[in-house]
């Protein structure tokens, strides 16, 4: 199908949300404490809409369920690819995702969550949590209970264009003054360690240190960086991720990019800059997904995007 499918995001307020997705890509967010935007999502917690065309006003799980064609036929209950955007303005709290086979057995058949994050902002010396120092599961436990979070916990400085893979079973956090770009499986099961004593509302937010325990890997596993560069005529392409649940890519575009799209489907969320695909203009914020059989895509202006199929 020739069509492309716009998606509107979905604005989620979040205890450490600030004003950043309007500063930076110029959305109307609902609140001094907007956290994230899912951009791509067919999650029941966050569906996002057609924003025009054929299926103008449908969510993206009314089409996987109706419109399976678009997807090239792709398999399983749910979509299965999640894309938000993210800001930060206070810490995230230290939490972990379990994989699917965890997820299966202990939240009703949800799947588990491999996440991946691309930093497009940050403040200087900002910094962000991916994985810990214990060597043994004994030792993770004791430092948890000791509360040592600063022992334990791996903090690496962060500055934009760094890229992290959060595997399941990865202990991580996002921290304040970060804006990024997330691309994960559909899920939104999370266990959180620790949420330095907060108390939003009154009351602490639920911990749940069993199901944490149970998933955490041990000794944390450091993943290795594929991404590699590919210098073009007109564009910059850098291969970010290639996962078991998804593949990403960035595009850097000086000029023009032909973009062939042969998966099943492709996302393309645009990450700064403008330009036109296909004669519809597209800027920065926008994304949407390219169907079964599109074929190629021409894309012109100055503008960076990223890429993501199954
Ligand atoms: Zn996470």
């Amino acid at each position: 199908m020739r069509e492309i499918i716009r998606l509107e995001p979905v604005f989620k307020q979040m205890v450490w949300g600030g004003s950043g997705l309007r500063d930076y890509f110029g959305y109307e967010i609902p609140g001094e404490d907007t956290g994230e935007a899912w951009v791509v999502s067919a999650h029941p917690q966050g569906d996002c809409r057609v924003a025009e065309g054929s299926f103008e006003g449908k969510t993206l799980s009314q089409l996987w369920k109706e419109e399976r064609a678009l997807f090239g036929g792709a398999e399983g209950e749910e979509f299965p690819l999640l894309v938000k955007f993210i800001d930060a303005k206070e810490d995230l709290s230290i939490q972990v995702h379990p994989d699917d086979a965890y997820a299966r057995v202990h939240e009703n058949g949800a799947r588990g969550k491999y996440e991946c994050w691309y930093i497009l902002d940050c403040a200087k010396g900002a910094d962000i949590i991916v994985g810990h120092k214990a060597r043994t599961k004994e030792e993770l436990e004791q430092m948890i209970r000791e509360e040592r979070w600063e022992d334990l916990l791996h903090v690496r400085p962060i500055h934009p264009g760094d890229f992290f893979q959060i595997p399941p079973g990865t202990v991580h956090a996002i921290r304040k003054g970060t804006l990024l770009i997330e691309i994960q499986q559909n899920s939104a099961v999370t266990y959180r360690l620790y949420d330095y004593g907060r108390m939003p509302g009154g009351k602490p937010r639920e911990l749940h240190l069993t199901q944490a325990m149970d998933v955490i890997r041990c000794p944390h596993e450091e993943s290795q960086d594929g991404r590699k560069t590919f210098h073009e005529e007109g564009y910059d392409r850098t291969f970010l991720i290639a996962c078991p649940f998804f593949t990403a890519e960035k595009y850097d575009i000086r000029t023009a990019l032909s973009l062939d799209q042969e998966d099943p489907f492709l996302l393309l969320c645009v990450l700064d800059g403008e330009g036109t695909i296909d004669g519809g203009k597209i800027k920065k914020g926008d994304s949407m997904l390219l169907p079964a059989g599109y074929g190629r895509a021409e894309i012109k202006g100055a503008l960076s995007l990223v890429t993501a199929h199954i």
